[in-house]
């Protein structure tokens, strides 16, 4: 545990000494839950997001993309069911103070019982061998059905609960398993209470004319009202998707986690709508494509996971989660929810206007059913940010910081050094930062010595690292140096375009989630 907060800790201040995260209005001590990305960071994210857009949108003939307003009229947030349901239950324990998820307290419950079915597993193993059937022994050992069995329970127990807004006995839950406050260790909890989690504004100038709006809590209801002007316009036959990437707003309870959990965030979310009675066929076509697309970055498939939704959304008939191995832990990075019509049918029924699709190979009417990929463009960010931090140590005993970012999102991709400020070298390295800036993010990096400007790429993340040197001013050829084996070799300036490129391009990344 305290490793992995120390190296949580790692990431947060590396992000900040590397110019990719700070703290939103840092001078003021900073606002709780709210994040600038600086120099790096907005290059990095804007490199995520195009990541997504191009696999989404690009790459699909029959997915578009949009870009909606972040106030949408207050009826939609009723039709979408936020008003009413999008609450998370809160519970305070009085001695701390602290304010909790009365459901992530359930959960983080059940996660032990896990963890200890797992550690049996792990200790069986071992004393197995090779002789282990792991199947066999996780269907047969008491201890681990007695564990899952127990997590189940308390699942299947809250999941009523929260289903039947029987508040009183999720407290009752949380008090029999006698969880205590982490902080106080105290069990003396008040009440549970809903939350609704949207930030209300009021759009107008005078009193009796302004209106009560919301910012929006999603960006997926942006698609669905405008579902009809997209099909119409762009002649869309279904099955087909709308994209969107945008700001999000919520009024999370608990916000402890950096970027992972944020009350401004961005998302990138596409509406895929099918035919009714399609819905499964396509739940399991999205959780494949999106799962692929992780992979394809190349960060390790053991790093991710699925996880079953046991207690779906109001609007859900089927949800999952790919989860990914955050440093605190495998967490949700991505979902992926068949929403059946329940968005659309609520929108005709609210706004009195018909969003239905005509389908000409069945000759008949119908509100189309979704599935929906629904990705936080931060959460993503710290995905690939933590997993690429790493403390190595090199042959010669030392070590070295490395941020080894997919060379497809680096913000800069190289970095160009001349070896000493003088002798025309500067000059030399600037003839050729002048020509690669056309195609790439590129560096220009004097100061200190050569070996400590390598250390401080590799540290920010730069795929390469190009030295100009007395023999180039001969021979125009120039040193390239590969962050992650740290390979040196001796190219043309003229090959440069061609050798970055091929570590860089955005086709020979992205086929990989095509496979
Ligand atoms: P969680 O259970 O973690 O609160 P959620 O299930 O409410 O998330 P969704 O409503 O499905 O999340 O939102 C889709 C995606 O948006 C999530 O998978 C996550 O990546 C991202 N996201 C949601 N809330 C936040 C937040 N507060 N900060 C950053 N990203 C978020």
């Amino acid at each position: 545990m305290a490793n992995q907060e120390d190296d949580f800790k790692k990431v947060i201040s590396h992000a900040k000494e590397y110019g990719y995260v700070v703290q939103s209005s840092e001078i003021y001590d900073g606002l709780s839950a709210v994040y600038d990305y600086a120099q790096n960071g907005a290059e990095l994210k804007k490199n995520i997001r195009d990541y997504w857009w191009r696999a989404m949108v690009q790459l699909h003939e029959n997915i578009v993309g949009i870009d909606a307003a972040i106030f949408m009229h207050p009826t939609t947030w009723k039709a979408s069911g936020h008003v009413d349901a999008f609450n998370d239950p809160l519970i305070d324990n009085k001695d701390s103070k602290k304010r909790y998820r009365a459901d992530v307290l359930i959960e983080d419950f059940a996660a032990k019982l896990e963890a200890k079915a797992e550690k049996e597993i792990a200790k069986a193993a071992k004393r197995f061998g090779d002789a282990f059937d792991r199947e066999q022994f996780v269907s047969t050992n008491l201890r681990v059905l007695k564990y899952r069995e127990q997590a189940d329970e308390v699942l299947t127990r809250m999941a009523r609960s929260l289903e039947s807004e029987d508040l009183a006995d999720v407290k009752a839950l949380i008090e029999e398993l006698e969880i205590a406050c982490p902080i106080s260790g105290s069990r003396n909890w008040t009440d549970v209470k809903q939350f609704n989690l949207m930030f209300g504004t009021r759009l107008g100038a005078t009193a009796d004319s302004s209106m009560e709006v919301y910012l929006r809590p999603e960006t997926a209801q942006g698609i669905f009202v405008n579902f009809l002007n997209v099909q119409k316009s762009g002649r869309m036959k279904i099955p087909f998707g709308i994209a969107q990437v945008g700001k999000a707003f919520r009024n999370e309870i608990v916000a402890r986690q950096f970027i992972f959990r944020m009350r401004e965030f961005e998302q990138m979310e596409m509406q895929f709508f099918i035919r009714p009675g399609e819905q499964k066929k396509w739940y399991e076509y999205w959780k494949d494509a999106r799962m692929k697309w992780h992979l394809s970055l190349g960060m390790g498939e053991s790093e991710y996971r699925f996880h079953d939704h046991e207690k779906l959304a109001h609007y859900a008939d089927a949800a999952a989660d790919i989860e990914f191995r955050f440093p605190f832990g495998f967490k949700e990075l991505e979902g992926i929810h068949s929403r059946t019509d329940f968005d659309l049918a609520n929108h005709e029924k609210y706004s009195g206007k018909k969003l239905q699709y005509f389908d000409p190979e069945l000759g008949e009417h119908y509100v189309p059913y979704v599935v929906e990929t629904s990705i936080g463009l931060d959460r993503m960010f710290l995905a690939v940010f933590s997993n690429s931090l790493r403390e190595e140590t090199l042959e010669d005993g030392t070590t070295r910081t490395v941020l080894r970012l997919p060379a497809v999102l680096a913000p800069v991709k190289a970095a160009v050094l001349p070896l000493v400020k003088k002798d025309g070298l500067p000059e030399l390295a600037h003839e050729i930062i002048e020509e690669l800036r056309w195609e790439f993010m590129v560096q220009y990096d004097e100061k200190d010595a050569i070996g400590r400007r390598y250390r401080r790429q590799d540290a920010a993340g730069t795929p390469f690292c190009i030295t100009v040197d007395h023999q180039t001013l001969e021979d125009r050829t120039v040193t390239l140096r590969y962050r992650d084996s740290m390979e040196q070799k001796r190219v043309p300036i003229n090959s440069l375009s061609g050798e970055i490129h091929r570590e860089v391009d955005v086709k020979e990344w992205l086929k990989k989630a095509s496979v």
